[in-house]
């Protein structure tokens, strides 16, 4: 992200767009609100996105509250929540860069740009779909052979994982990881 205290500032000011939308605000305890002004299940976690309704009704303290949720993910059958969602997301966009072509031609290249290009604007979780804008603005994607567009690809979950403190990816084993199984054969 290009500068987070002042995204995070227009994010929970709800300033306009350039488009004459105004983006929903983001609640103080950290709840994401959708564009309906509703808590945003695909931008948050179960547990946060549950914890927000509950509270409306419950009488349990809000620590009694985050511990008997912290651990709960959404049934398999439910609409997913911001990490369903991604960890189905980076299974799409690591794939097609392991199925990508070892060297596109301009039309293959041109189209997962567009793909991409179209990803960033319609990911379901908005706030997700921003920073991600943000980051393809600063990181062209490199389309050039397959390699290159799986690097880049790892490089941009990295830029993810570093966002949310998680550890960073060894952008060497990608292909291992996403398109031949690890070479100790546990995979075969
Ligand atoms: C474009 C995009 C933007 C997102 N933005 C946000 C956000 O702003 N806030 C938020 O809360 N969540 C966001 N997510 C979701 C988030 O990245 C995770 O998917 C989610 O937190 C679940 O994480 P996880 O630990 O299960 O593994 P994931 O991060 O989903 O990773 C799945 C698997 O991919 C492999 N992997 C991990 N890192 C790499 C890498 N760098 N290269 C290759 N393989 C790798 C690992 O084997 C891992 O188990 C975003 C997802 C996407 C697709």
């Amino acid at each position: 992200m290009a500068d987070d205290t002042r995204e995070q500032d227009r994010r929970e000011a709800g300033v306009a767009t350039g488009a004459g939308d105004v983006l929903p605000k983001k609640l103080r305890q950290g709840i994401i609100l959708g564009k309906d002004g509703k808590p945003c299940r695909s931008c948050n976690s179960f547990a946060d996105f549950k914890a927000a309704k509950s509270s409306i009704t419950t009488t349990s303290s809000p620590n009694t509250l985050t511990s008997s949720l912290a651990s709960q993910s959404p049934p398999p059958d439910c609409p997913p929540d911001v990490e369903t969602l991604g960890r189905s997301s980076w299974t799409l966009l690591h794939s097609i860069t392991a199925t990508y072509p070892t060297q596109p031609t301009p039309a293959q290249q041109q189209d997962v740009k567009q793909f991409l290009g179209l990803f960033g604007k319609i990911y379901p979780c908005w706030t997700c779909a921003e920073d991600f804008q943000v980051w393809m603005k600063e990181n062209r994607v490199r389309t050039e052979s397959r390699e290159e567009f799986g690097r880049w690809m790892c490089e941009a979950h990295n830029g993810v994982n570093r966002k949310l403190g998680k550890r960073e990816f060894d952008c060497n084993r990608w292909e291992e990881r996403w398109r031949t199984g690890w070479k100790d054969g546990s995979c075969d």
